[in-house]
């Protein structure tokens, strides 16, 4: 669904993607795991063009990621992001967030958009909050809604950078409770996480970066309890 073939990317001297491999297939749970600095929201970025890369490829279904018009709004429609500060429209209900995207882009008609958004936002346990604004919920409802808000656009894939990292411990499992029930109904996700345990039971593959590279790709059993590279038994020495 996704390839990445011999990604680079410069922050000026800094080279913070060198010669990224990756390609993540339809239904597959990637999470990324790495030190602060290693390249993984960068990694995420570039997957929806928020970031344009040096040198290398990324297709999605096949097709080289557009750079620009419409075109590239379509691209970050059926590439979903939910980022760690949650990043909903303030000024906006829930309601509201969750219907801007497909009426916008996917000029989807209003009724129909407003009925889907309170299906999502159900199933994501904050329909009873559609009608309030962002600052009067909770930090995981809040992220939840943004997931919803994702969802709206029938994405092909979701893109999740540390989407819990911001929040409070009691609301760490209502977020990730959403995003497993997602990984099972088989969406396709990148997620970039220090949660081990939704690793364990969500991820298919575990992608390991240090200094911008790809250092280790394991199913999670085995890089948990196997890790080959000195970085990553260094870096789950230190979490774990
Ligand atoms: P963290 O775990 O702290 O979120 P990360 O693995 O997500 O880290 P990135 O945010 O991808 O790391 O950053 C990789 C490197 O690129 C870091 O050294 C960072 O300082 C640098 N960097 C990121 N964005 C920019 C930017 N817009 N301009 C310059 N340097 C940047
Ligand atoms: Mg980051």
């Amino acid at each position: 669904l996704v390839a990445l073939t011999g990604v680079n990317k410069h922050f000026g001297d800094l080279h913070v993607l060198k010669d990224i491999n990756l390609s993540i297939a339809k239904g597959e749970v990637i999470v990324v795991i790495g030190p602060s600095g290693s390249g993984k929201s960068t990694l995420c970025r570039a997957i929806n063009r928020l970031e344009p890369i040096d040198s290398g490829t990324i297709t999605l279904d096949g097709q080289p990621l557009p750079s620009e018009g419409r075109a590239l709004a379509r691209l970050r429609a059926d590439v979903g992001m939910v980022f760690q500060s949650f990043n909903l429209f303030a000024h906006k209900t829930i309601l509201q967030n969750v219907t801007l995207g497909p009426c916008k882009v996917r000029k989807a008609d209003t009724k129909q958009a407003e009925q889907r958004a309170m299906e999502l936002l159900e199933r994501v346990g904050v329909a009873n909050q559609a009608s309030k604004y962002p600052a009067q919920l909770s930090g995981g409802q809040q992220q939840r809604v943004a997931i919803a808000r994702a969802l709206a656009m029938d994405p092909k894939v979701i893109l999740f950078d540390e989407p819990t990292s911001a929040l409070d411990p009691e609301m760490i499992k209502e977020v990730l409770d959403v995003m497993i029930d997602l990984a099972k109904q088989g969406m396709t996700m990148v997620v970039v996480t220090h949660e081990m345990g939704f690793a364990r039971t969500a991820a298919n593959r575990v992608v390991f970066m240090a200094d911008g590279e790809i250092v280790e790709e394991a199913t999670p059993e085995t890089f948990f309890t196997n890790p080959t590279s000195r970085r990553a038994q260094d870096f789950l020495g230190k979490i774990l």
